[in-house]
């Protein structure tokens, strides 16, 4: 189904860093290209920092940091509580910048950014989150306590699917905890995290603790082995995730890399059908599949449970209504980039060269009026096996493979066997195999006939295996453990009476 009108968008300004409180023309020369991709057009460049333009902006972090770690919790709070009511005013604009660089729905981008700000809510309670532990009495007139310290100038590296909600995983828990920051966003749709900068300020954030830095490799390796960046925390896909996690645990840093995924969906023949088949298009195709934790793989336990799924599938995917953010009854928009749409047009054709059976084909889809624009159709494969690699590869579009297995055993080892972990779900309605996919599946997140069970804020978000470098999730008390360093005291407190100080007050042991 096609739906929306013709845009008439032209190509706008040139993107700036934002450092020391600031908007900072970019110096190094180098430019990147910002698509609207419903238009599949360039509506913006994008300057991309040099290894100079890096340490200057880590500079201003690390010199605003003694003054900021120094601020009480409590009014660090102050800034959060602010910055979530500015958010919550201005997120109509925010969602159409990040829909516009994006191409996801603005529904869905709003949607995104309140999963963001319940991070914020989370950082709002950061003085109870700060308290420590205490003994007392140790020994005589020994106590000892744990108290939790900022790790330093913190450096986040965000991916391109979600602009505002990965950021705000990171930096308002980091800032909260006393640190400074350095952004270095996707630089394929930047201006959204540009904007969240500028609302930390007007919330009242002095000026050099949040600091955007946009760029492309030689930025992040220069954030990798500065000297005075102490922990970096990352988003984004397995190679680069890895490599990241390798350099800056090289350089000393604290690093913690949250990376590709390849979710499964395992359908036991008592699961409801229709809330199977809700799920299933909602998780696979929302958000064009461009989600770390979309399903991309149904496992069907037994034939009759694969042929019912398929059957009901099909039509739902191949009416899927796919338009431009603009366009309010849309349920998916286009992928990101060009380069994007071509990548995942090119794993339909690899999955139909490898024998998969293609009951839906996206890969003609065009939309009127957005000819140009990046748009691929909801895809579906039936029949497919472990060894084909539309199996094994994340896609990151809307593509959805269905596996069929015989028994429960061989679906939990199949998810278990992958070599990422990120999150998988369970549709049935027997307790007994729920609880056993609870303990034995190998995966960070999972859900119970939920299809994507991204934590809330207040727990914490994190894949196994591949799907995570590191010993840190973000967010929850993981992410307050990862942006602080414990210290352990042991004091002892010689009182001055003890010392055979004279006191001219009476103490109440004088009356016995
Ligand atoms: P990406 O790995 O290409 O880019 C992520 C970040 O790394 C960007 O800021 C980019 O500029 C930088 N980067 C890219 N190539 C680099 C290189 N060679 N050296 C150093 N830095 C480099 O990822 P993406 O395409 O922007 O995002 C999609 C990926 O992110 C998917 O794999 C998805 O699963 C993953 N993701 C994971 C989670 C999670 O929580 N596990 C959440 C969202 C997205």
């Amino acid at each position: 189904m096609q739906i929306g009108n013709v845009m008439d968008m032209q190509v706008k300004e040139t993107l700036y860093h934002y450092v020391n409180g600031k908007r900072v023309e970019g110096r190094s020369g180098r430019y990147g290209d910002i698509y609207n991709p419903a238009i599949g057009a360039v509506v913006r460049q994008v300057p991309y920092a040099n290894a100079q333009e890096v340490s200057a902006a880590v500079d201003v972090a690390a010199e605003a940091l003694p003054g900021w770690s120094a601020t009480p919790p409590a009014a660090r709070a102050q800034v959060m509580f602010e910055f979530r009511d500015i958010v919550k005013k201005n997120i109509d604009s925010i969602a159409m910048a990040l829909s516009e660089e994006h191409g996801k729905t603005v529904e869905d981008a709003k949607g995104s950014i309140g999963r963001g700000l319940e991070v914020v809510e989370f950082a709002c309670g950061i003085p109870q989150l700060l308290k420590g532990e205490m003994s007392e009495r140790v020994a005589k007139n020994v106590e000892s306590y744990s108290i939790r310290q900022p790790v330093g100038v913190c450096a986040g590296i965000t991916p391109f699917n979600f602009p505002a909600m990965v950021p705000m995983w990171m930096f308002p828990v980091a800032i909260a905890c006393g640190n400074t920051f350095l952004l270095k966003p996707s630089e394929k749709d930047p201006s959204c995290p540009l904007m969240l900068a500028e609302m930390m300020k007007e919330a009242g954030l002095p000026d050099g603790v949040l600091n955007v830095v946009i760029g492309d490799k030689e930025a992040v390796d220069s954030i990798l082995m500065h000297p005075r960046v102490d922990a970096v925390s990352f988003v984004g896909s397995t190679a680069v995730g890895e490599y990241i996690y390798q350099t800056g645990c090289k350089h000393g840093k604290r690093v913690q890399a949250l990376c590709g995924a390849k979710n499964h969906m395992v359908v036991m023949p008592d699961a409801d059908m229709k809330q199977v088949v809700d799920a299933a298009i909602g998780a696979g195709y929302g958000s064009a599949g461009e989600r770390c934790m979309a399903i991309s793989v149904v496992v069907a336990v037994g034939s009759d449970t694969a042929d019912e799924l398929v059957e009901q599938l099909k039509p739902r995917v191949a009416d899927l209504k796919i338009g431009p953010y603009t366009n309010s009854e849309a349920e998916m928009g286009p992928l990101v980039t060009p380069d994007h749409y071509s990548k995942v047009k090119s794993y339909v054709n690899l999955g139909v060269e490898e024998g998969a059976d293609l009951v839906v084909d996206g890969r003609d889809f065009s939309l009127e009026g957005y000819e140009d624009g990046a748009f691929l159709g909801g895809c579906l494969f039936d029949n497919v096996t472990p060894e084909m690699r539309i199996y094994k590869e994340e896609i990151f579009g809307p593509v959805l493979s269905v596996v069929r297995v015989d028994s429960y055993d061989k679906a939990v080892s199949l998810v278990s066997d992958h070599e990422y972990g990120n999150g998988a779900a369970i549709f049935t309605r027997d307790g007994g195999f729920a609880q056993d996919f609870i303990s034995n599946v190998r995966t960070g997140m999972v859900g119970i006939n939920v299809p994507i069970p991204v934590p809330v804020a207040y727990h914490s978000f994190g894949g196994w295996k591949r799907s995570l470098f590191g010993d840190h999730y973000m967010h929850g008390p993981e992410g307050v453990r990862f942006y602080t360093r414990m210290k352990t005291v042991t004091a002892r407190w010689p009182t001055a009476i003890d010392a055979g100080a004279k006191f001219h007050f009476k103490r109440g042991s004088d009356d016995n």
